[in-house]
């Protein structure tokens, strides 16, 4: 989906999906018929067995052996103890067992090189003891909203990626830094600035890193967009035109309530437009004239939007015409528009299924380059990155600052719909991203 598109509709948010099959709490079962049982599911979820080895620190006595293939007069081959030449990974504490979580983040640890998920905080336990069955996590992993600063004594948890509502980010980046935990929070980072800089404050002063969940940030075709730009082939900035909306469907779903969403599809979809704007132009925005569209007749938009579209203008004259809506088909596109080139993706904005075309002039004729540009899970390099981050005592390149110039930015095109008036923006105290993201093989 969409960052939440294809999110199905009508959610229950103690329920799993109903995809996924049934198991018994299988923490207390041995690992081997535990691995007999959970094949399917393992297969399902893309979670390798030598992930799972990692995760679960296989216990030597369970080893197998078997009888030697080769002659004696044959060297014997040595196999790598599961421990052995592993890179090191990073465990994180997931934090919300929703839609994301469940189909996208926690399949994508069995991708990820440097990360693996060691603990669940779920309000519903039984929920949790089925996910950690899954993906071979120990049930006294598992917390909940209450007990959450256990996680303090867990040795296998270094970082925590916040999946909650938008408003319950602040809350629970605040209570895991005081832990001493890293922070790694989905977008929209929180539903006001003075949030954002909560936030930030707090892990300043726990020491630890906060890095905000940009997915398309660390994605490959995008990348690609950046270094065009980076290089100069697209010449000066001149455009950007971006669209995300997505039909939404229950209405009592957390989305459409402003306290625990901040706003409708502005800060859920819209963002992912406004952050595009900003880190593929690598420039800030001075100014905005933005409208909404609430039909407070219908029962999805009593509290928040349906559509709200924003216009911001740059110092360099650049400009940027961003769509968001909440009750269209759904539309992934955007296009970046230089004086000698330019870069469109459509669908963009998209889990899987990126399609980047590149236009230009070549001796006198227009071609429409396609880059072969292979798909990489999105959420895999993110969490990579911030693990590299945390090993390596280095700045993420979507740190709490990110996330607070959107908030910023997000404000103002609120007051410019809410007032008819353009809003000038005032630029950043400082750099709100660090250095670029290592290519990842
Ligand atoms: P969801 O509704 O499916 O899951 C939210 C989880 O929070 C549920 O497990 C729910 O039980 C729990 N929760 C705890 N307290 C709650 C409360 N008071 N009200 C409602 N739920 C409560 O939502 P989701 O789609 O998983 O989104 C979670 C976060 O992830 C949001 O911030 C969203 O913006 C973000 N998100 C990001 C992407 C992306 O592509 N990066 C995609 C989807 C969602």
């Amino acid at each position: 989906m969409p960052q939440s598109s294809g999110i199905p509709t009508g959610m229950n948010h103690d329920r799993l999906s109903p995809s996924e099959p049934p198991h018994e709490n299988e923490a207390s079962v041995s690992r081997r018929s535990f691995l007999r049982s959970a094949g399917g599911a393992l297969a399902a979820t893309g979670l390798s067995a030598a992930a799972l080895a990692q995760q679960t620190k296989p216990n030597q006595q369970d080893a197998v052996d078997l009888p030697p293939l080769h002659a004696a007069t044959e060297g014997p081959e040595k196999t790598p103890a599961p421990s052995e030449s592993q890179p090191q990974r990073t465990g994180y504490a997931v934090v919300g067992l929703g839609h994301l979580s469940l189909g996208e983040i926690l399949p994508a640890f069995g991708k990820s090189k440097y990360s693996r998920v060691t603990a669940l905080v779920s309000g519903d336990r039984a929920k949790a003891e089925k996910v950690a069955g899954q993906y071979g996590i120990k049930s006294t992993s598992i917390y909940d909203y209450r007990n959450y600063e256990q996680l303090a004594q867990n040795p296998d948890v270094q970082a925590i990626y916040i999946v909650l509502p938008n408003s319950m980010h602040a809350e629970y980046t605040e209570r895991g830094a005081k832990i001493g935990k890293h922070i790694l929070c989905e977008k929209p980072m929180a539903t006001s600035a003075r949030d954002c800089e909560r936030m930030i404050a707090a892990c300043k002063s726990a020491n630890v890193k906060l890095m905000i969940a940009y997915r398309q940030q660390y994605e490959p075709n995008n990348r690609e967009i950046v270094s065009l730009r980076k290089a100069g082939k697209l010449g000066a900035l001149k455009s950007f035109v971006a669209s995300n909306s997505q039909d939404q469907g229950d209405p009592d779903q957390w989305r459409q309530k402003l306290a625990l969403a901040g706003g409708g599809c502005l800060p859920d979809v819209g963002v992912y437009c406004l952050n595009a704007a900003r880190f593929l132009s690598g420039e800030e925005p001075s100014e905005v004239t933005a409208f909404t569209y609430q039909p407070k007749e219908d029962p999805r938009f009593r509290e928040v939007e349906e559509s709200c579209t924003f216009m911001l203008r740059f110092p360099s004259g650049f400009l940027a015409t961003c769509n968001s809506g909440y009750g269209a088909h759904k539309t992934q596109f955007m296009r970046l528009e230089g004086d000698r080139q330019w870069a469109e993706m459509s669908p963009s904005f998209a889990y899987r299924g990126l399609r980047l075309r590149v236009n230009r002039v070549e001796d006198g004729r227009t071609v429409l380059v396609e880059p072969s540009i292979e798909e990489k899970d999105q959420f895999a390099l993110e969490m990579d990155h911030f693990s590299l981050c945390v090993q390596g005592n280095l700045q993420p390149h979507t740190p709490g600052e990110e996330g607070l110039q959107d908030q910023r930015v997000t404000d103002a095109i609120y007051e410019s719909a809410r007032t008819g008036k353009t809003v000038r923006i005032a630029p950043p105290s400082g750099p709100t991203r660090g250095p670029e993201p290592q290519e990842q093989s």
